[in-house]
C-alpha cells in the first residue's frame, strides 16, 4: 500500500511539559485511522503538527514521499495535501456558507468552473441545499459542521484531519452523523486521521485505531485486534473491559 503520511519520531513540548514523546506511524492511501485517548493526551497537538499549524521539536513528517517537516524544512499548511475539520467548526462568521467553502479553493487558485463543480457535488454530499447564502450564525450546530466538512473537502485533500468533529453536537445528532460520516469517508476513500475520545465513534469509523496516552502510542491496530488482544490494561479499559 502506498503511504500518504509517514510520521517519524515526532516530539513536542510546551515549556517543561512533554506532550508528544517520539511518535511514529504511517497512514496508507484511503485508510481511516482514529486517534483515541483521554482529554489532554496530545491528540490535538499531534493533528496540528501534521497539519503544519504547529511545529514539532524533533522528528520528520512525510506526505506522499515529500518531507513537509524535519530539520529546517517546513512546508506551510496550505501547501500540504491536507485539510482539517475542527471541533468548534471554526467557520468564518462574516462569510456565507458559499464563501466559507470557496475560501480555501480561492487561496489555491482553483478555476471558477471547477469551484462550481465541487460546490455542487459537496452541496449534495453534505445536504447543504438552500444553505449556501446563509451566515454560520443562521445554521444549527449539525449544519455548521457539515459546512466545516465541505470546506475541508473542497480543496480535495489527500488526507483529511478531523479533530473531534462531532463532540459539540447533541447525542442523537452525533450518532446519526457518525454513521453518515463513516459511509461518506468510505465512499470518498479519502485517508483520514480522526481524533475522538468516543470509543463507539472510533469503532464505527476506523480501519485502525491509534490509542494515545500521555503522548505515546499504546497500541495501533484494527478495532477487533484492540478488542481481542489489548496491549495494555489501559487499552483493555478503553475497550470496555472492567476488572
Ligand atoms: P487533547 O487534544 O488530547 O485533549 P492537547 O493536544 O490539546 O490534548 O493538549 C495536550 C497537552 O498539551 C495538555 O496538557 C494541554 O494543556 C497542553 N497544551 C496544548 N496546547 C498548548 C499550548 N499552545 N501551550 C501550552 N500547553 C498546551
Ligand atoms: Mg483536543
Amino acid at each position: 500500500m502506498n503511504q500518504i503520511l509517514r510520521v517519524k519520531g515526532i516530539s513536542k513540548s510546551f515549556g517543561t511539559q512533554q506532550v508528544l514523546r517520539p511518535i511514529s506511524f504511517e497512514v496508507g492511501e484511503g485508510e481511516r485511522i482514529c486517534i483515541l485517548g483521554p482529554s489532554g493526551c496530545g491528540k490535538s497537538t499531534l493533528l496540528q503538527v501534521v497539519a503544519g499549524l504547529a511545529r514539532a521539536d524533533a522528528g520528520e513528517i512525510e506526505m506522499r514521499g515529500v518531507t513537509v517537516e524535519g530539520g529546517r524544512r517546513y512546508i506551510p499548511p496550505e501547501n500540504r495535501p491536507v485539510n482539517m475539520v475542527f471541533q468548534d467548526y471554526a467557520l468564518w462568521p462574516h462569510m456565507t456558507v458559499r464563501q466559507n467553502i470557496e475560501y480555501g479553493m480561492k487561496r489555491r487558485k482553483t478555476e471558477r468552473g471547477e469551484m462550481e463543480r465541487r460546490l455542487k457535488s459537496l452541496q449534495s454530499l453534505l445536504k447543504l441545499d438552500g444553505l449556501l447564502d446563509r451566515l454560520p450564525a443562521q445554521l444549527s450546530g449539525g449544519q455548521q459542521q457539515r459546512v466545516g466538512i465541505a470546506r475541508a473537502l473542497a480543496t480535495e485533500p489527500k488526507l483529511l484531519l478531523m479533530d473531534e468533529p462531532l463532540s459539540n453536537l447533541d447525542i442523537k445528532l452525533r450518532t446519526d452523523m457518525r454513521g453518515e460520516l463513516a459511509r461518506m469517508l468510505g465512499e470518498l476513500s479519502i485517508a483520514t486521521l480522526y481524533v475522538t475520545h468516543d470509543r463507539m465513534e472510533a469503532f464505527t469509523i476506523a480501519d485502525r485505531i491509534l490509542v494515545l496516552r500521555d503522548g505515546r502510542i499504546d497500541q495501533l491496530g484494527p478495532p477487533e485486534e484492540l478488542f481481542d488482544r489489548p496491549a495494555s490494561p489501559w487499552v483493555a479499559q478503553l475497550m470496555g473491559y472492567h476488572n
